[in-house]
């Protein structure tokens, strides 16, 4: 009542004002994109605050990544119409778990200097472990193990509690172990890995329950964006911190358990409690007491849960009534974001999926523009395309801050990064480095740099022993001195080290082979074509293969990030011309507040808005993405759709989708089908386009036939659906066509449904 008349209240719709005011007990908003959660919270903190009713000090807010956080500081601050002071809590479950842990290092056997590891750190870490235990990395290579160890951490698994069958995968059974013993050696560095903030910071908490009741004590509110994303790992911390305060030690207070009981029982959605390790506590319910609910409110939607792969578990939000009695369950239905065409299309495609628990979304928006389905010829021509119609649009007036590219793949923004630099356009990339930058791409760029200059010695120390050759740190640093003292780039110094004694022998070798490879590859410069060389450096130097022979998570998509960069080389007469383009790219770093196109991942991309967004590569194979393909069940796929959801409904006013009839994938040439999300949109919000990106097909741009040679043919059987025959009705498609193996001439759109020619069936 007394809020009546706050300014920041003002606009809320009644669902919404009553998440914002409810501030008593446990509240979920569960509800579709754009309709205004993450506003809701800002606005919730921003009514907690002017009530009175906490300082910010006492406020835990959790965001999705630290950008979100800085952008829900700024809100806070126009809404209240001044600077928030502190928020400290505000920020990533990872930054805060860390603070927490920081301030107890000792606790957990840290310091509270402790550092947090890398990637790289982590796996050097591990290798030492396997030499340890004498385990062949070749066999068992330490990333697969980093990979396990994220996963159990993920899932809030200490070394103990890892299922014995788990632990048995690696290592001819030695992982559990190994994941004990990495855990000890951490700690003897006075170091933790990512996952070790929320993981020690729950067994801080349990171990220690006045530390735990100390901050059940100061978060009087607790609030969360992006509930649906939440893993196992962060889901038991959040429970932990949001039970009421209890003055009887350790034990869980009665509400909360009985909750998991009765969820127990009535086989609620979702509940397993074998995959709950947290959940075993056994609690003795505080006779009489009943502690108050605690005010914890999560927003979310069923429906934008993108990171199962990383262990989320959409089941979280499901359970949220079991696990907070007495929660009040709040939908909204309006979609602020979108216009009537973008949401349409979004909404529609997202009832393929089975298993969601289905909502309303309503527009009061114009019907605008209907979302576009453009066709190219390969993914140059889509980059083309796209940089067209952004130049376009720009002359309409529209700022390069509202327009974003959101990829499946990382590697596809390599193609538009190119395309940006040649039109000047200013680009950022967001949530990752540029393509450019990825350390896969500095390698082999480091490899090619000594080609083209044998002086550059930062390249040269870049890849001495990248990868691993026994010539360590003991050698470069030898050779860093013979260089200084005779003035000689590294590269010389190499070699005129190798004609002494200076060296072991093995050293020696090893380095001998170097300087003799890098003299044989800068002779072949001279006759083999760039790309051909720079495929024969990375594979005669073994970096390919060390790529190979991992079985990491990511090295699948660096070995694709590899193959797209000698894809990059094309378009280059030489070698020189390739690398002074490259140093342009890399020079380019665009102030950060710069009117500029954002390129990103659609992973990325979540809870951001943009008044123009492009969603290039709607293609099986690339989205779905193979994996997900190939997959048994439909949960990758799903997974997979609601992902091109998020895409959808990140778009304000426009949303632009492409797919190319041919893109290399895996390093070959494929005729692609256009994704089967296409045909699961709408027809009537839905208009194809024409690329602007065409070059005349048949004629320039060096289109030879032997560029093709390796297209795949569509087997008779398949029926050619609308999107192919939309292609093959353009000039110089007739070529594809013939390749590809279908002759339709016929106009695709007369009198059908250019969405009705679905091919689910040979699918589905
Ligand atoms: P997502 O699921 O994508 O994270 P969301 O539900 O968090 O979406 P918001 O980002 O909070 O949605 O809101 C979407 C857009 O709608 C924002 O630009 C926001 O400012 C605007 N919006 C939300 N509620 C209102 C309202 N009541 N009046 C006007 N605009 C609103
Ligand atoms: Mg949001």
């Amino acid at each position: 009542a007394a809020s009546g008349g706050a300014r920041y209240l003002a606009g809320l719709n009644p669902e919404q004002r009553d998440a914002v005011e409810t501030l008593d007990g446990p509240v979920l908003v569960l509800a579709g994109a754009g309709t205004g959660k993450t506003r809701v919270l800002t606005t919730r903190i921003a009514h907690i605050l002017s009530q009175g009713r906490a300082r910010p000090g006492e406020i835990l807010s959790v965001t999705f990544t630290n950008k979100a956080a800085r952008e829900m500081k700024t809100r806070l601050a126009e809404m209240l119409g001044q600077a928030v002071e502190g928020m400290p809590w505000l920020g990533t479950f990872h930054s805060i778990a860390g603070r927490i842990l920081r301030s107890h290092a000792e606790l957990v056997q840290l310091k509270s200097n402790f550092t947090v590891l890398d990637t790289d750190d982590q796996i050097r870490l591990l290798k030492q472990l396997l030499q340890a235990e004498n385990i062949d990395d070749k066999r068992w290579p330490a990333r697969m193990l980093a990979g396990l160890i994220d996963g159990w951490k993920n899932r809030g698994l200490m070394p103990s509690q890892v299922p014995s069958g788990e632990a048995a995968v690696f290592g001819n059974g030695k992982g559990g172990k190994l994941y004990a013993s990495y855990q000890e050696r951490l700690k003897i560095l006075n170091a933790a890995d990512f996952g070790d903030l929320l993981l020690e910071c729950i067994r801080l908490f349990r171990e220690n329950p006045d530390v735990l009741r100390q901050y059940q004590n100061r978060f009087k509110f607790i609030l969360v964006d992006e509930y649906q994303d939440t893993n196992v790992a962060q889901y038991l911390w959040l429970r932990l911190l949001s039970q009421a305060p209890s003055s009887s030690g350790s034990s869980l207070p009665g509400s909360t358990r009985q909750s998991i009981a009765a969820s127990d029982e009535d086989g609620s959605p979702g509940h397993d409690a074998a995959r709950r390790p947290g959940d075993d506590e056994k609690s003795v319910a505080v006779p009489g007491a009943t502690p108050p609910p605690k005010n914890i409110c999560c927003v979310g939607d069923d429906d934008q849960s993108i990171y199962g792969w990383r262990g989320a578990e959409v089941d979280n939000i499901l359970r949220f009534e079991h696990d907070f009695p007495g929660a009040k369950v709040i939908r909204l239905e309006r979609n602020y974001r979108s216009t009537g065409h973008i949401l349409a299309a979004a909404s529609h495609l997202i009832t393929h999926n089975e298993g969601r628990l289905g909502k309303t979304l309503r527009t009061e928006d114009v019907e605008g523009e209907k979302v576009t389905v453009t066709g190219a010829w390969d993914s140059e021509e889509e980059a083309r395309g796209i940089g067209e119609e952004i130049e376009e649009l720009q002359r309409k007036g529209e700022h390069l801050n509202d327009i974003a590219i959101l990829v499946r793949a990382s590697y596809q923004m390599r193609e538009f990064e190119d395309r940006f630099v040649t039109l000047g356009l200013p680009y950022r990339v967001i949530g990752g480095p540029r393509f450019y930058e990825r350390a896969e791409i500095r390698d082999a760029l480091a490899y090619l740099r000594v080609i083209n200059s044998p002086a550059d010695d930062l390249a040269f120390e870049r890849i001495v022993n990248v990868p691993k050759r026994g010539l360590g740190d003991a050698t470069v640093q030898m050779l860093h001195d013979h260089a200084r003292k005779r003035r000689i780039p590294l590269f010389e110094a190499a070699r005129a080290v190798v004609e002494t004694d200076e060296l072991k022998p093995k050293a020696r070798g090893s380095l001998r082979q170097l300087v003799l490879q890098f003299e044989r590859w800068r002779a072949q410069r001279e006759v083999t074509p760039h790309t051909e060389l720079a495929e024969i450096v990375l594979d005669e130097s073994g970096y390919t293969e060390m790529w190979q022979k991992d079985r990491s998570a990511d090295a699948a998509g660096r070995l694709d990030n590899l193959k797209e960069l000698i894809r990059s080389m094309e378009e280059f007469e030489n070698l020189h011309g390739f690398l002074e383009h490259i140093s342009l790219v890399m020079d380019r770093e665009g102030a950060a507040d710069e009117d500029a196109v954002s390129l990103m991942t659609l992973h990325s991309a979540k809870g951001l808005e943009f008044d123009n967004v492009f969603l290039p590569g709607w293609e099986e194979g690339l989205f779905p993405s193979q994996r997900t393909l190939d997959e048994q069940g439909r949960a990758g796929l799903e997974e997979e759709r609601r992902l091109a959801h998020v895409g959808l409904t990140r778009a304000r006013r426009r949303a632009k989708l492409y797919f190319a009839t041919n893109r290399r994938i895996h390093g070959t040439w494929t005729t692609t089908i256009p994704s089967r999300f296409l045909d699961e949109l709408p027809a009537g919000s839905v208009e194809i386009t024409e690329s602007k990106g065409g070059s005349g097909w048949g004629g320039a741009g060096g289109y030879g036939p032997s560029r093709f040679d390796n297209v795949e043919s569509f087997g008779s059987s398949y029926s050619t659906p609308g999107w192919q025959r939309a292609q093959a009705r353009r000039p110089g498609a007739a070529r594809g066509a013939t390749e590809g193996g279908f002759k339709e001439e016929q106009s695709p759109f007369s009198g059908r449904d250019p969405f009705g020619g679905g091919f689910g069936g040979n699918f589905g």
